[in-house]
Parts: C-alpha cells; structure tokens; sequence
C-alpha cells in the first residue's frame, strides 16, 4: 500500500472519529452554533437554541437578520465631534442647537449614550471614548479617543468636562489621565456622584440614580482629594 493511500484512509478514519464524537449531526449546524457561541453572554446552549430558530423561519426572513448585521458593519458611521455611533456625519445630538454645547460628558461607550439619554436630566454634549483604559487588556489612552477630547476642549468653547465613567478601577485610571491632559486648558471638569455602588457600570444605573448623579456632580479634584486622604 503506497503512502498516499495510508494516509487517506487515517484521514477518513480520523473524520469517522470526529463525527462519532460530535455531538452535532451536521458540520453546517456545528459551524454556526460556533459562531453564536462567539458572541458576549451565549454558551453552547443558548448559541444552538438560536441556531434551530433561525433554521424554522424562512429564507428570507433569515437573509434579512444577515443582511442588517452586514449592512451595519459596512455603513455604520462615527460621529465627527462625539464619536457615538450615527446614520451621518454628525449625529442627532450634536447636531441640535437647542443643546448646550459648552457642555461634555465623557461616557465610555454608546450604551452610556443611551443610559444618560432616557434620564432625559442632562442637555449638554457627549464625547464617546470607545472604551477605558485597560493595561490587562492592552488598552492604552492612544486606543481610545482622548486625543480628540483634548482637541475639542483646546478649541475654547467647553466650559465643563462631565467624566461619567465606571466606578471600576480602569474608570478610575481613565479619569485621572484625562484630568491631567485637561488640566493645562483651564477647563472645569467634575465627576458625576457616586450613587451607585464601587464596580456597578453605569449602564446598569436605575434612571433615576443615574440622572441624579449627573446632577449632584462634583468638582473632579475635590473627589480625588477624597479618594488620596
Ligand atoms: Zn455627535
């Protein structure tokens, strides 16, 4: 028997065994089970239980869901000023003028846009991060967009910086560095109160709690004076 010929057969045999052992009747299903699992929060079981019931609509509704996913990676814009996620170039809250623009509150993600949004307590400005500082997850200041803060506080027409971030650790980091890069400007910068409970994501914050927090802000080095006693 030539090698060749040993060798498919260990590779048929080997495709055997790892069909024997999967649990799954078909690589198709196994393939997209895998990709669902990928996603934050889905485990096998719920990624397969998503899989059946997409597999139970019809074709076109299944296009559909595929479509808008594709549709949303390949057009989504960032806004030009804030850099929350936007249809245009610049989004609907920067765009309005009824808004006090002298006003910026630094959230972490658009999740915290939205949060702050159904307070409906605060009428200044947004400017989206897109993240925090995280050396364990290799995220550095140059990751995130602070540079653009400093731009937009450099031009002279914000008078306060709002900082609401996660009352974690990398939230904390994240504050101070963007205290220190605004420091030189002069501009006032506060930090929302801290109703909610050191480690709480401000996502998670009840309306209620949340709007208050932005209300009861206070002056950013006061509550670091706080914090180094
Ligand atoms: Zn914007």
């Amino acid at each position: 028997m030539s090698d060749k010929s040993i060798n498919r057969i260990f590779v048929s045999a080997h495709e055997i065994y790892n069909a024997m052992n999967s649990p799954y009747p078909s690589t198709l299903l196994e393939n997209a089970v895998n990709e669902f699992a990928k996603l934050p929060g889905i485990g096998r079981k719920s990624a397969l239980r998503l899989v059946l019931h997409l597999l139970r609509q019809d074709k076109e509704k299944v296009a559909n869901f595929a479509n808008t996913i594709i549709k949303l990676k390949n057009e989504v814009k960032y806004c030009s000023s804030c850099h929350n996620i936007s249809d245009t170039e610049m989004c609907g809250i920067c765009a309005d003028r009824s808004r006090d623009h002298s006003l910026v509150c630094v959230v972490e993600n658009v999740k915290e846009v939205m949060a702050i949004e159904k307070t409906i307590q605060f009428r200044g400005v947004y400017h989206v991060l897109g993240g925090i500082i995280s050396p364990i997850d290799g995220i550095g200041p140059s990751d995130l967009e602070i540079a653009s803060l400093e731009e937009r506080v450099s031009n002279g027409n914000i008078k306060e910086v709002i900082l609401a971030l996660s009352a974690t650790m990398e939230g904390d980091t994240t504050n101070f560095y963007i205290f220190r890069r605004l420091q030189p400007y002069g501009v006032k910068v506060s930090i929302i109160a801290r109703g909610v409970s050191i480690g709480d994501e401000i996502e998670y914050a009840d309306e209620v709690t949340l709007g208050r927090s932005i209300i009861n802000r206070t002056p950013f080095d006061e509550s670091y004076k706080l914090l180094s006693k």
